[in-house]
């Protein structure tokens, strides 16, 4: 991620809008009584929990990355190429978060086919665009909900010019998405005040939190940067370590996406200086979790996430919103 410049992701990024632009889209022709309904295929599973939220039964949604997929190592494979290339919409985050998927996306979009950045409406200004990374913004948008509700909307736009004879149910099915996102949000501000002032800092395996630390005032810090790709070194163990042993920091995290092997070596390098540093629980950072279950839903995923830092730095959590059957939204099990 690191070796491209910032000129060459404009570039790249031009070439995809040219090759995306098919003129007006037409509607797909699943409007007619009989047809097979319209295929959907997204990439990481907080995009297909949307998309099958809000196409509901007039759209069939399929996503390629399920449980513990680390998005940013992600190879497309021979069957996930048939996928898309069979789709009539694919919704992909974009930001270079599916960073070795751009040239199966690219080969879509050329096909003719609606291929759909969710973060496509953020403006620059909402994009956080770290230290060292020339260029690149941070793509783990989706950590602040309100950036999910505007990814909801693109979806809910491209659905509704894709399924005209659906529009309304789209849009009402869009709207409780909407609801339920900014219920949640509420919630996770509420619930990460409760935190003391003086341990408000969230330490995890990478850097996918900055978006959420902004949102809900925590100062972050990623062991690895903000792709996986890059390999944390002995002095950025021993820089934090030295942060926690200083600040007296209780509890560090481990992802479902990214090896514990770095957070385990923190919390050893805080022993061996006295200082007692708890493994404050696993979030989901680039992926859901399980499908069915709670965490398998994008509002159940945050909620967890929120619940864990909040116990673990020694907030007071409440019950979060109820969220929608976790059995309605799926991960990558289902493939067309
Ligand atoms: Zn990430």
């Amino acid at each position: 991620m690191r070796t491209l410049t910032a000129g060459c992701l404009r570039r790249w990024a031009a070439a995809l809008i040219l090759l995306a632009l098919p003129g007006a889209p037409a509607a797909l022709g699943a409007d007619e009584p009989g047809a097979p309904r319209p295929r959907v295929v997204c990439t990481v599973g907080m995009i297909t929990d949307l998309a099958r939220r809000i196409a509901g039964e007039h759209a069939h949604v399929a996503g390629l990355m399920g449980e513990g997929v680390d998005p940013h190592l992600y190879k497309p494979t021979r069957t996930d190429i048939a996928a898309l290339m069979g789709a009539d919409v694919v919704f992909y985050n974009g930001l270079l978060l599916e960073g070795k998927m751009t040239d199966a996306l690219v080969r879509v979009a050329g096909s003719g086919r609606r291929v759909v950045a969710v973060t496509e409406a953020l403006d620059e200004s909402f994009l956080l665009e770290p230290e060292g990374f020339d260029g690149h913004a941070d793509p783990h948008v989706w950590m602040d909900p309100h950036a999910w509700a505007a990814a909801a909307q693109v979806i809910q736009r491209t659905l509704a010019q894709a399924l005209p004879a659906h529009g309304g149910a789209i849009a009402e099915a869009g709207s409780r998405v909407a609801a339920d996102i900014a219920a949640l949000d509420a919630w996770a501000e509420r619930t990460l005040a409760t935190i003391p002032e003086d341990r408000r800092v969230l330490v995890t395996a990478h850097d996918a939190f900055n978006y959420f630390g902004r949102r809900y005032g925590l100062e972050v810090v990623g062991i690895q940067g903000l792709s996986t790709e890059s390999e944390a070194g002995v002095r950025d163990i021993e820089r934090i370590v030295a942060m926690l042993v200083e600040r007296r920091v209780p509890a560090v995290f481990i992802e479902s996406t990214v090896s514990d092997r770095n957070v385990k070596a923190l919390i050893a390098g805080a022993r061996a200086r006295g200082h007692e540093v708890a493994l404050g629980g696993s979030l989901y950072s680039d992926a859901m979790g399980a499908a069915g279950t709670s965490a398998g839903t994008y509002l159940g995923m945050i909620a967890h996430n929120v619940s864990t830092i909040t116990r673990a730095l020694g907030g007071r959590v409440d019950e979060p919103p109820p969220t929608p059957s976790a059995g309605a939204a799926a991960t990558g099990a289902a493939r067309p």
